[in-house]
């Protein structure tokens, strides 16, 4: 009988590699790595993983389960239900004065993720450069780099709040530019950008003739202003926006999976392709989950706010009290106090910390090479957690003195 099983595998003679080397080549996210450890020990107060602590808010959950309980178990249309896409285009036309046709200018995703991963392989050609912030999410390098595009990072730092300056951006800048990729509020850093810097980012755009991919998922949870406004409701924006969000953070949805990208017709039926052949579709289930948070639950993402709000300010403040100084965020969850009074690396912090006193936080190299000297707490955990976790961290600092 035939060995199936042998049959595919490589045979080392002909020296064909069974893995795709640009992906093989990846490195894994640092902070899964690290979480691994941290899920292998007992009683650590986590500032780690960043996700809502919060629970879906019952109205949403409820909406699940009755979805379930009248048998919408099939899939929708590959760009998710027109219900739904009214709804999503609604809210950003509320929320973020920018109108969308949700006909054909608005796809539902699988998270935000899947969004930007559908934006960046219909924008790319081999070669293509994607410029973007850095200390960054885990994702946008590998991501431009599974399209086959260069990952083009531009430093951000302390002195300048965090936020993407301008000029920075604009020496990035070559012929091979294709798009700018934007996250304010920033994850790690907290970091927003004020509307001078975003009209200067605009004109740059326009200038080299740039598409810009806005990651979105943290614009409500901003607590000195109302929600983060888009780069797409500038003039001349729209059209060379990809608007990319979400419910996992602002409706506490992350194991729905759900998430939206608005924009051109044409980068959106591109985006339609690829999630058409790789996705079909996202969950039903959790599509009319997220049309009820946008119908019912935007006064529990207020409520949710006003506590991030909160424990912003403590978690700051103990930083500082600790002698780390500590950068006031205008949103997400996320604080980036500097560790480099303490002379260790971000890594060895984050590792003496987890074993010494049993408080996980992320070395700020997680987030590209320039979170060297940071690291990154999230405070969506309990104030009693955050109160806890900050005594040690002030005991940990005194301590290596
Ligand atoms: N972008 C940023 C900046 C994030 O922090 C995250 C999640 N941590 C995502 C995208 C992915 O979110 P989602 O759950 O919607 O896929």
């Amino acid at each position: 009988m035939k060995n199936i099983k042998n049959d595919s595998i490589s045979h080392p003679e002909t020296k064909k590699s069974r893995l795709a080397e640009h992906i093989a080549g990846l490195p894994k996210s640092g902070i899964r790595d690290f979480f691994e450890l941290v899920n292998k020990m007992d009683d650590v107060i986590s500032l780690g993983v960043g996700e809502p602590d919060f629970t879906t808010p019952w109205t949403i959950r409820e909406n699940a389960i009755y979805s379930l309980d009248r048998g919408r178990t099939s899939y929708t249309s590959n760009l998710g239900l027109i219900s739904l896409r009214k709804a999503i285009c609604n809210y950003v036309a509320e929320n973020y004065k920018v109108g969308y046709n949700p006909e054909n200018e608005c796809i539902v995703t699988v998270g935000v993720s899947e969004a930007l991963d559908l934006v960046i392989r219909a924008i790319t050609n081999p070669g293509d450069e994607i410029i973007y912030h850095e200390p960054c999410y885990v994702s946008y390098a590998p991501e431009i780099r599974m399209a086959f595009g260069v990952p083009v990072p531009v430093s951000t730092c302390e002195k300048n709040n965090f936020a993407l300056d301008p000029a920075d951006l604009e020496r990035a800048i070559t012929p091979k530019t294709k798009a700018v990729l934007l996250n304010f509020p920033c994850n790690p850093t907290g970091a927003a950008i004020d509307m001078e810097q975003m009209k200067a980012i605009a004109a740059l755009a326009v200038k080299h003739d740039l598409l810009v991919l806005s990651d979105l998922i943290y614009s409500e949870l901003v607590y000195d202003s109302e929600i983060m406004p888009a780069i797409s409701s500038l003039p001349g924006m729209k059209e060379r926006t990809i608007f990319l969000h979400g419910f996992s953070k602002a409706f506490a949805m992350t194991g729905f999976r759900i998430g939206y990208a608005c924009g051109p017709a044409d980068i959106i039926d591109t985006m339609m392709k690829i999630h058409q052949y790789s996705m079909l579709c996202a969950p039903i289930t959790a599509q009319e989950a997220a049309e009820e948070a946008l119908r019912n639950s935007v006064c529990d993402r207020e409520l949710m706010r006003r506590e991030y709000r909160s424990r912003r300010n403590v978690i700051v403040k103990r930083f500082n009290d600790a002698g780390l100084p500590c950068f006031m965020p205008e949103g997400a969850f996320y604080v980036f106090p500097n560790i480099t009074s303490t002379g260790l690396s971000s890594l060895e912090f984050a590792t003496r910390l987890i074993q010494e006193k049993k408080v996980a936080v992320v070395p700020g190299t997680a987030f590209g090479p320039c979170g060297e000297g940071y690291i990154r707490a999230c405070y969506a955990t309990s104030m009693e957690g955050i109160k806890e976790a900050t005594a040690r961290i002030k005991a940990f600092v005194k301590e290596l003195k």
